[in-house]
Order: structure tokens, then C-alpha cells, then sequence
């Protein structure tokens, strides 16, 4: 619910929250409807909805303003009336007490709610969400600022609805976390395994430059759905195992990287030129990494490389800063410079126009270990300036994890 969606102002994010909230339940999402701040169009949506959908959700439009009308058409469809919850009123009195406010009188509008309807409280919010079954339909009515709306699924939405499910089962999945192979070609490979599927299911998806792999069981128990999954697990590794970095939704390159280094008690450095700082934010951004991360060097000019991280003129002048022996340089030199265990180095075209006479996406990543020969590696990376950035920044994650 919202006319900023229609405007564009926003993205609706929400349908995709729920909806992966849904899938992980066996929930079948059919439509995603997005409507303004109008009775007359909330209304017939709604009728439309419940004439075609066993489950309708809605999010937005619970607040105390003008233009927040969802309650009021969901109660005008179902033929009941709106009361106050007491608990919900006294939260927002609270609210208004504690910080010394004077409520203004449309807040009280907040604490109204279908009657007869079951009561989601907002733990992060005033406005409670709400489910009401109405013929042969289930309506759910919820906030629509994500960080109120997304604790109150979780703690209270699911709950309400895995009850509603016919028969109990569980849903289990293990979450694949993949790099150095696109999600094309991971599909590919596993093509047969996805065409047959049906418990588990395998979906690929791609996010910020990584694939991740969700195989879900359906089962009696989590047991029972760890067995159906392990097998299909098994296949999959066989085939593609040298790209699975890691496991689980929050796992991620630099997560990884920075637990695997710490465990060992290694550390490590960067030198950056067309990633800019990137790699050095990824790894800083993992809660830690300070016991890992020796620093990072952004050399972006010829002259930092060459005064700084004491790359030769003539390397820079004869194959250039994008160059296998430039990577090569800055990642021995920056881990001397830094006295780290590793030594990483980025050196690229991010685009969009080519440099030095070599193409957008040419990347050079070096990785240079204590008592080891230096690794470089020859990227060809695809798309614009971002994601090339991006994408360099997770294949020298990647390359350091080897
Ligand atoms: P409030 O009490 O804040 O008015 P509300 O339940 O009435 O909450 P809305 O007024 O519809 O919800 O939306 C409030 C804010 O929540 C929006 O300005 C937007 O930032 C966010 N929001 C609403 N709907 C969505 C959506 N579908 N996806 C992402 N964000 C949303
Ligand atoms: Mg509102």
C-alpha cells in the first residue's frame, strides 16, 4: 500500500522480504499488487485478491495519517468494525510519555484494529499488525517501515501462519555460498539436478556480485529434511565444490576470509588501485578483522605506486600500471611495507574508458605470501564501472582464500 511505491520513490522491498519468507514456508506467492492511498482502489484490490488468493497480506498504511487506509477498507470488506487494543494504546501512550511529548490525537488511530482479529504486536513500532479471516480468506495487515515490519514476521507473522498451514512440516535448507562461477553457468551444471527437483528444491540466486544456492526439503522434522538434503548437497559439491566458499545466508568472501586468517593467526594487506578501497572496506567491515588487517594502501596514481609501494618507472612506463608484473610488485611490496602474512594487490580498468590502451574489465589480482611465489591473476570482467569494481574486489577475496 503506498502511492510513494507507484511514484517510484521507494522500492518495494517488502514483496521481496515476504516473499522469501513465504518460500521458505512452502507458501506459493501468485501476485505482488502494489496500490495508492485511495479507498476506492484499496478496496477493489482487496476484492480482487481475496476472490483469487487463500492468504493476502498486506503491508503499509497502519500509521496515524490521512492517507494510511488500510484497516479502514479491510474493515469496510469484511463487514466489521475497528476497536482500540488496549495494549497497542497504552504502548503509544507510553511512547509519547517517555519523551515527554504531547500525542497529537490522530496517533490514537494506531491502536485500532479489526475487530475480532488476531493481534501482532509492533515490538519496534506503534502501530500493531493484525490477521483476520474473512470467507474463505486470510487477511494480514502490517506495518510498513521495514525495520518494524520485518522483527514482527519474524517473531510473530510466522508463527501465526505456519498454524495455519495444513499439514506440520518443516522447512530445512542449507544455503550455498559461491564465487568464480556466474549463475548461468552454475546453472547449467546443475541443470538436471533443477529440472528434477521437487524435495528439495534448488534455487540459484545472484546478489552483490556472488551466487548463492538455497536447497530447501520439505519433511516431517529437520532430521528427516537434513537427510533429503545431504545427498542432493553431495551431488552438487562433486560438481561445482571447487566455487562453494561457504555456507549460510550471512556468510560471506570477507566474513570468511577474515575467520579463516584469524584461526590460522595470519594477517594481511592491500594495495588498491582500481578498487579504490574497496577490498580494504569489505575486509573492515567484518567485526575482528582488526586482528587480520594490516592496512591498505590505496595506490591509485603511477607516483603512489611508484614512491610509496616502490613499483620501478620503467615497469609502469614499459607494461604498465595494468600489468601481471605491476600486480605482482605491489602485492610483495605492500606486505613487506606492512609486514603482514599476505600481501594483496588490485590493478585495473574499471572503465568506462580503456586505460593505458587496454580494455575495460582487464584486472590484475597479485597475491603474494611469506616464502611463497607470487600469484597473479588475469581478470576479464564484465559491466560497468560498479560492478567491475565490485566483482575485482570479491575475486581478490576469493583468490586470498585459496
Ligand atoms: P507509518 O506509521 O510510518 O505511517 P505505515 O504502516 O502507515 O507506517 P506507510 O505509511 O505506508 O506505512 O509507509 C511508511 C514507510 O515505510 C514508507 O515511507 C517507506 O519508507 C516504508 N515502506 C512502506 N511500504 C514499503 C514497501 N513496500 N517496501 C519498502 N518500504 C516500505
Ligand atoms: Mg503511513
Amino acid at each position: 500500500m503506498g502511492t510513494e511505491l507507484l511514484l517510484g520513490q521507494i522500492a518495494n522491498t517488502n514483496a521481496q522480504f515476504l516473499s522469501q519468507k513465504l518460500a521458505d514456508i512452502g507458501v506459493g506467492v501468485y501476485f505482488h499488487t502494489v496500490v495508492g492511498d485511495n479507498m476506492e482502489r484499496l478496496l477493489q484490490v482487496i476484492r480482487l485478491a481475496a476472490s483469487r488468493s487463500d492468504l493476502v497480506i498486506f503491508t503499509g498504511g497502519l500509521g496515524p495519517t490521512q492517507d494510511d487506509l488500510t484497516k479502514e477498507s479491510v474493515a469496510q470488506h469484511v463487514g466489521v468494525g475497528l476497536e482500540t487494543n488496549l495494549e497497542a494504546m497504552k504502548r503509544i501512550e507510553d511512547f509519547f510519555l517517555q519523551r515527554g511529548i504531547v500525542m497529537t490525537e490522530n496517533n490514537r488511530k494506531q491502536a485500532l484494529v479489526l475487530a475480532g482479529s488476531h493481534v501482532f504486536s509492533n515490538d519496534f513500532g506503534m502501530a500493531p499488525g493484525m490477521a483476520i479471516r474473512h470467507d474463505s480468506s486470510t487477511f494480514v495487515l502490517l506495518p510498513g517501515p521495514p525495520s518494524e515490519l520485518y522483527p514482527m514476521v519474524e517473531r510473530h507473522v510466522m508463527p501465526y501462519l505456519i498454524g495455519l498451514l495444513p499439514q506440520k512440516q518443516v522447512f530445512h535448507s542449507h544455503v550455498l555460498r559461491f564465487y568464480g562461477i556466474g549463475e548461468s553457468a552454475l546453472e547449467e551444471h546443475l541443470l538436471d539436478l533443477i529440472e528434477k527437483q521437487d524435495n528439495p528444491t534448488i534455487a540459484p540466486y545472484a546478489k552483490e556480485f556472488e551466487v548463492t544456492l538455497r536447497i530447501t526439503a520439505r519433511a516431517s522434522s529437520t532430521e528427516e529434511g537434513e537427510a533429503l538434503i545431504l545427498p542432493v548437497e553431495k551431488e552438487i559439491r562433486d560438481r561445482v565444490g571447487q566455487y562453494v566458499y561457504g555456507m549460510g545466508e550471512d556468510s560471506s568472501l570477507h566474513d570468511v576470509l577474515v575467520t579463516e586468517l584469524g584461526q590460522r593467526g595470519e594477517t594481511i594487506a592491500c594495495a588498491e588501485s582500481c578498487t579504490g578501497g574497496t577490498l580494504a572496506s569489505l575486509i573492515t567491515s567484518v567485526s575482528g578483522s582488526s586482528a587480520v588487517f594490516g592496512g591498505g594502501i590505496v595506490c591509485y596514481t603511477n607516483e603512489v605506486k611508484h614512491q610509496v609501494l616502490g613499483v620501478p618507472e620503467e615497469v609502469l612506463h614499459t607494461v604498465g600500471a595494468i600489468s601481471e608484473e605491476t600486480a605482482k610488485l605491489l602485492a610483495e611490496n605492500v606486505r613487506v611495507k606492512l609486514g603482514t602474512t599476505y600481501g594483496v594487490s588490485v590493478t585495473g580498468v574499471a572503465g568506462p574508458d580503456p586505460s593505458e590502451g587496454k580494455p575495460v574489465g582487464l584486472v590484475y589480482v597479485g597475491i603474494a605470501a611469506e616464502g611463497k611465489p607470487t600469484v597473479v591473476k588475469e581478470l576479464r570482467l564484465a559491466g560497468r564501472r560498479h560492478a567491475i569494481v565490485g566483482r575485482a574486489a570479491k575475486f581478490a577475496l576469493f583468490y586470498a582464500l585459496q
